[in-house]
């Protein structure tokens, strides 16, 4: 079915059950979302951009970083339906099991998961973008039939793959427009909790900030890393606890370790606890950061 426009419509599932409520129509949304929807599921896709990329839509990007309005964070992410996969390349590179080393060098460095972990998707991730079963190293240079060139042991190498059309929403034209109910110009504001501490329902605005609520019974937040800390960090449990962030790691790598802190948010809807529409300054950063941080850490970095 065509996608929805929420400026046009109300909500219309208002009184339907999805198996799942996917949040975000980028790289992750849509990959989510075809694969349930080939496992049987109902898939609802809600989406706060538009059909392709509007400078209207980008401003809900704004984000300051250490004080600073960061650019790179408007633009180099896509509000629309497809996400940033309308711009980015679709190269397909994957992970080193260095990366996920902790290195003494590296402040912060090692992941809680090993390489093997991940590793084991990265052909279905490569098959979903329509990329080659080869790996990037040998099966190349077989490819061709030529010789691995004889570096010493030393020197790694590799190649990169592409994505062969990198726009997820042209690949899955047809299943996004068949199988996937998609709502566009559709804003998650709010997470509604239950006494469980389970998320039984959402929030969701319109560009005039007309709200309205839908049950989930299974919620995915694909909204990127940033939109996905700013939707936790903005919600709250009915303790009053910040949703998601018992280990306190949520607030401490937005706001400490990016130095991050989004500031429009959506038209006039505040979507952080302590949101206005005035930027903190680096200042506010430090002293929210001093509070929430399980440990201190002293780097910034950039997106
Ligand atoms: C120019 C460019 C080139 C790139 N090239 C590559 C590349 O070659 N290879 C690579 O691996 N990566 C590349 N990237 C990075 C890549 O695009 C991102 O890592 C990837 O898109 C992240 O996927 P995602 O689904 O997490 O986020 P996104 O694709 O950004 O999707 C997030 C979606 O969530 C929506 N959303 C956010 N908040 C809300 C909300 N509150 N309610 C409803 N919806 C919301 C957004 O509008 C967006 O549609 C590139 C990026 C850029 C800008």
């Amino acid at each position: 079915m065509p996608y929805t426009d929420l400026d046009r419509v109300d909500l219309p599932y208002s009184g339907e059950t999805f198996d799942y409520v996917i949040v975000g129509s980028g790289a992750v949304g849509i990959m989510m979302g075809v694969e349930l929807t080939r496992k049987g599921k109902k898939v609802l896709l809600l989406e706060s951009g538009r059909i392709g990329e509007h400078r209207d839509r980008q401003i809900d990007n704004e984000v300051v970083q250490t004080g600073k309005r960061l650019e790179n964070a408007v633009w180099g992410r896509k509000r629309a339906v497809g996400g940033t996969t309308i711009a980015w390349g679709g190269q397909s590179l994957p992970f080193r099991p260095v990366d996920f080393s902790r290195r003494d060098w590296v402040s912060e460095s090692g992941w809680p998961i090993p390489f093997e972990d991940l590793s084991a998707y990265y052909p279905r991730a490569n098959a979903f973008m329509q990329i080659d079963a080869l790996d990037y190293h040998e099966d190349i240079f077989k490819m061709f039939g030529l010789e691995r060139p004889s570096f010493d042991a030393a020197i790694d190498f590799h190649f990169s793959k592409w994505a062969p059309e990198p726009d997820f929403t042209k690949v899955y034209a047809r299943t996004l427009e068949r199988d996937l109910q998609v709502v566009y110009n559709a804003m998650l504001t709010g997470l509604i909790p239950d006494g469980n501490g389970r998320i039984t329902g959402v929030e969701v605005s319109n560009h005039a900030g007309r709200r309205q609520s839908l049950k989930v019974n299974q919620l995915l937040l694909a909204t990127g890393g940033i939109e996905s800390n700013r939707i936790l960090l903005n919600n709250r449990d009915l303790n009053g606890a910040v949703i998601g962030d018992h280990s306190g790691w949520l607030d401490a790598v937005s706001w400490t370790t990016l130095g991050f802190r989004p500031v429009s948010s959506f038209r006039n809807i505040p979507m952080h606890s302590s949101d206005s529409s005035t930027p903190m300054s680096a200042g506010d950063v430090n002293i929210r950061n001093a509070f929430h941080s399980p440990k201190p850490i002293s780097r910034s970095s950039s997106c």
